[in-house]
């Protein structure tokens, strides 16, 4: 297959200058379109917006987990799909909320017209399940506000530049409505979910975690590339990228929820770190005898997303990788025919946070109280804004605690003012 060139976050032809600020993308999650109960209160939310005077372009993910269902199918009928096949499969579930949606906006009496990401102009590379939106020719959209149209599109998908319909990879609606927002020029992306905001750790490991007010960009990045599941990491990039402000919020309740922007001073002043994420779905590979730049390069071809990359010595390499990306990893190190080895009984425990870069201690901290707790970090990695620690899974949710707790994440005096 002829792999496109494209740059790792696109120049989205941005109509920035042209469009006004009233243009709103509202995206809205599986769980917020699970059922039609919920597809019609969504449309209500979407229709009360429009009533505000937004030119409004609503981006849907599938109904509750049908993509899940989807896949299911798909490996009912071949242990090995074909990529192609699958992405013509998968990419339904969001064609059908979006239909859903529009006819329950009409019966409200508004215009709406339901578009698949390829009529909505998404164009991609050609990897199959994972694509890289590479333009968005954003003429139809235009078009169809201009006519007063509230604009529905199937999240997670696109048409790559071979005129395949390919998908984004799970979570992928996400990226769908901030690569619109920005070029559509809209200021705001909304990111309607079935959690309140972005917390300063997964409340079902702890129950004490709290709602963050604001983010920076980069924290965000860090906690969607060490577990956070709020938002697909590739959403954030392109929202850095190309300054659109993500504000994530519950579709359950109107409370405002947590903005995802530009970092200001008050984040670096007020607290030091943001959030402890986790994850238990990681694989960490020992490699021998192979040189980076090769290993590297043949995970890339293989379209693997490497994490962590320790180089302990002149022959070994030591990395991490998705879970989900096993069977990709094992081919590539198979075909390079070297040695070595896996083991996934580790899981990752991950500080974040701006005011770390002013903040020294927070390491020495954090090894303390993994220590207290009898938890012994196997491999360290860090950035400006985390640290990060492999630690036996079973010790993982432990470690979440202690830290938090460590930190004083609970405290409401540690929270941030918005920045706007
Ligand atoms: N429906 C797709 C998924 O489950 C995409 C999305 O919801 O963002 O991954
Ligand atoms: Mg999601």
């Amino acid at each position: 297959m002829v792999a496109t060139d494209y740059e790792a976050v696109p120049a989205v032809a941005g109509d920035a200058e042209t469009s006004s600020h009233g243009t709103l993308v509202m995206k809205f999650g599986g769980t917020s379109v699970a059922d039609t109960e919920r597809l019609k209160a969504v449309a209500k939310r979407i229709v009360a917006a429009r009533e505000e005077g937004e030119r409004v372009v609503a981006v849907l993910s599938a109904m509750g987990d049908s993509t899940d269902d989807l896949v299911a199918l798909a490996y009912e009928m071949s242990p090995r799909p074909k990529p192609r096949e699958l992405d013509m499969l998968i990419s339904v579930g969001e064609r059908i909320s979006c239909a859903l949606a529009a006819m329950a906006i009409h019966d409200l009496g508004h215009e709406a017209i339901s578009l698949t990401g390829s009529q909505a102009g998404i164009v991609t590379d050609t990897t199959h399940g994972k694509a890289k939106i590479v333009d968005v020719r954003a003429r139809r959209i235009h078009e169809a506000l201009d006519a007063g149209r509230i604009v529905l599109v199937a999240g997670f998908q696109g048409v790559s530049t071979d005129y395949d319909i390919t998908t984004l990879g799970r979570g992928g609606s996400d990226t769908t409505a901030v690569a619109l927002a920005a070029a559509l020029g809209a200021a705001v992306c909304e990111i309607y979910t079935d959690v309140d905001g972005v917390f300063t750790a997964d409340p079902r490991v702890m129950p004490e975690a709290r709602k963050l007010h604001a983010v920076s960009y980069e924290e965000m990045l860090e906690m969607a590339a060490s577990g956070a599941k709020v938002l697909q990491l590739r959403s954030v990039e392109f929202a850095r990228n190309h300054g659109v402000m993500l504000h994530v919020r519950s579709s359950f309740n109107p409370a405002a929820g947590t903005w995802v922007i530009e970092e200001d001073e008050r984040m670096l002043e007020k607290a030091m770190i943001s959030g402890v994420t986790h994850t238990l779905e990681e694989t960490l590979y020992w490699v021998e005898e192979v040189s980076a730049s090769r290993l590297f390069a043949s995970l890339a071809d293989s379209s693997v997303n490497v994490d962590t990359i320790v180089q302990t010595g002149e022959t070994e390499i030591v990395f991490s990788a998705p879970s989900d990306d096993a069977s990709a990893v094992t081919e590539a190190l198979d075909g390079l025919g070297v040695p070595w080895r896996a083991r996934d009984d580790l899981g990752k425990v991950s500080l974040i946070g701006a005011g770390m870069k002013s903040h020294p201690g927070v390491a020495a901290r954090m090894f303390a109280v993994l220590d207290d707790e009898s938890i012994e970090p196997k491999i360290v990695t860090t950035s400006p804004i985390k640290i990060a620690c492999h630690i036996p899974r079973e010790d993982v949710e432990r470690a979440v605690r202690a830290l938090h707790h460590a930190f004083e994440l609970h405290r409401p005096d540690a929270e941030r003012p918005h920045a706007s």
